[in-house]
């Protein structure tokens, strides 16, 4: 066959090459988040092209600042992603299993398995596990939740703090919990973040409402008002700025008195608009002009400047108003509730506090270092996200790599029963998600493979139906019911683990031609694999 005029730039790998070369990359991606797994996971330190540096042991920040270019690693990457997007955690979960899941189809490709049946194998796998799912579930109760939110943290900040922040983001989950059209929704982004260098992380704390570092425009406003209308502009209530090359010619003496006479009229006109519209309290992206401060205080509104737009969205929602492009477009029907808004100084600093018919929270979270401010707010994000996903399905799985064995027990079970290649594809399933239990016993500087035979021995020797909350306490280093421990982890990031990748294995398995246009991009350097690992 003569080549395609576009083929004579590239290099081609087709077939088993093609699919050992990505296996390869993916297998060297997982090997550089592996050790980051788990409470007893190592950090990494991050440097990026301009020096600067950040510690972290999240597998999806390692992947995300990697500059890889290998397009199958970045599919992983970007299962990664996704799965930090739905679940907001298991992202090292989630690359791990694909890496398994592909070096175990290359196995059975070697003895002769098509990656179709493997692929078929696959899917069967993931649908038997999701139906298993339900027998091995528990009921996401109070204690559990926090204990859940606990778990995400540990490993990541100091038990005191873990405990701290979990109650808290457990709290604020609630504040931001609402029914839509039937359905419990808790957005973790509804709640604000506050960030305050100086005390102790343990000072950390979390407020009704939401809690801006700004005070109003003007002492003549009211410092604390009740109910009323709020208005909110993505603009300013300012004079405008010339456009380009505007020239003003002043002939005569009053002229430029005028002119500034005019804008003032136009200025006071938009005060009286908001007045009459009744509302109290008004906030903008952008400046209030000096000379209407009097105004807006005499009508006894209170005033904000130079608001975020991130908080502007905030205020949109937890009042029920619609962001105006200016005053001038403002409507009845744009303007928002609010319960109470109020000016309180806190260590020194100006603060405002709006209080919401919607809820909402603030979290303050304070350290003595900008650094340990930033770990604060990262680990309090992670164990919001947690308890958001909580209520709003409320099903917890037991950790410690308890619920991954037992859906292994199950689909060794289940392989028995189907007589084709699949059978082979649904045991290496079986053994890949065994995955999770052995990095988290290497990890904890335990031997892999003894740790992973004693859990599987507890769990199928245990009398009565709590077998699958045997799994491996990495604290104390031995298998223990993980319910006991309080080691759990919310069903959906499991679920998702599973389905992410089981997707990104299944994308790549069907990948038999590889074409690369000029060279071949390397496989991510310096967190390489041993080429010969795979043969
Ligand atoms: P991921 O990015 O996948 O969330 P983590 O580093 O957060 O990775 O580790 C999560 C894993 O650690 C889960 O499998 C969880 O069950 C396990 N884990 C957390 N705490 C413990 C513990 N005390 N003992 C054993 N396993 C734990
Ligand atoms: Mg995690």
């Amino acid at each position: 066959m003569s080549e395609v005029p576009i083929l004579k730039e590239t290099t081609r790998s087709t077939g088993r090459e093609a699919l050992r070369n990505n296996i390869t990359a993916a297998l060297a991606l997982a090997g550089a988040v592996r050790t980051t797994l788990g409470p007893r996971g190592q950090d990494k330190l991050l440097i990026d092209d301009q020096g600067r540096t950040m510690v972290t042991n999240d597998g999806v920040t390692v992947l995300e600042s990697a500059k890889v270019e290998h397009p199958v690693a970045r599919m992983l990457i970007n299962a990664s992603t996704t799965q930090d997007r739905i679940a907001r955690d298991g992202t090292t979960s989630a690359v791990l299993l694909s890496a398994e899941l592909l070096q175990n189809a290359w196995e059975l490709v070697l003895q002769g398995v098509h990656p179709s049946a493997i692929a078929r194998g696959y899917r069967m796998a993931e649908d038997a596990c999701r139906e298993h799912f339900s027998s091995l579930t528990l009921e996401a109760t109070v204690e559990r939740q926090h204990q859940a939110a606990q778990t995400s943290l540990s490993g990541k900040i100091h038990a005191a703090m873990q405990d701290l922040l979990a109650s808290l983001a457990v709290e604020a989950g609630k504040a931001v919990l609402e029914n839509q059209d039937g359905q419990r929704k808790a957005d973790p982004t509804r709640v604000k973040i506050l960030t305050q260098t100086g005390g102790a992380m343990t000072d950390s704390r979390l407020v009704t409402g939401l809690v801006l570092g700004k005070q109003r425009v003007n002492d003549a406003m009211p410092k604390h008002i009740k109910a009323g209308k709020i208005a909110l502009v993505d603009g300013g209530l300012e004079r405008k700025e010339l456009m380009g090359n505007v020239t003003l010619k002043v002939t005569s003496t009053g002229v430029l008195e005028s002119f500034r006479q005019e804008e003032k009229r136009l200025l006071t006109q938009q005060v009286q608009q908001l007045i009459d519209l009744g509302v109290t309290l008004f906030a903008c992206k952008d400046g209030i002009d000096d000379d209407m401060h009097g105004l807006l205080s005499k009508a006894g509104i209170q005033a904000y400047r130079r608001v975020a737009r991130s908080d502007l969205d905030l205020l949109a929602r937890g009042c029920g108003a619609t962001l105006s492009y200016d005053v001038k477009s403002l409507h009845e029907s744009d303007l928002g509730a609010f319960i109470s808004s109020k000016n309180e100084r806190w260590d020194g600093t100006m603060h405002w506090i709006v209080q919401t018919e919607e809820g909402g929270a603030t979290f303050i979270a304070k350290g003595s270092t900008e650094e340990a401010v930033g770990e604060v707010e990262r680990c309090f994000a992670d164990a919001l996200g947690v308890a958001c996903q909580l209520l709003e399905e409320p099903a917890l799985l037991p950790g410690g790599g308890a619920t991954q064995i037992a859906l292994a027990r199950h689909l060794r079970r289940q392989a028995e029963r189907i007589p084709g290649r699949e059978q082979l594809a649904i045991e290496a399933y079986a053994d890949a998600l065994e995955v999770i239990p052995r990095v988290l016993a290497e990890n904890a500087g335990l031997d892999p493979l003894d740790t992973l035979l004693q859990v599987v021995a507890k769990q199928s020797t245990h009398d009565g139906d709590d077998a699958h909350h045997i799994g491996l306490d990495v604290v104390a280093k031995q298998p223990s019911n993980m319910v006991e421990s309080g080691v759990l982890e919310p069903l959906r990031i499991t679920r998702q683990v599973l389905a992410g990748a089981t997707e990104a294995a299944l994308s790549v398995l069907r990948i038999d031609d590889v074409l690369w246009a000029r060279q071949d991009p390397s496989i991510p350097d310096g967190i390489g694999m041993d080429e010969n690992e795979l043969q």
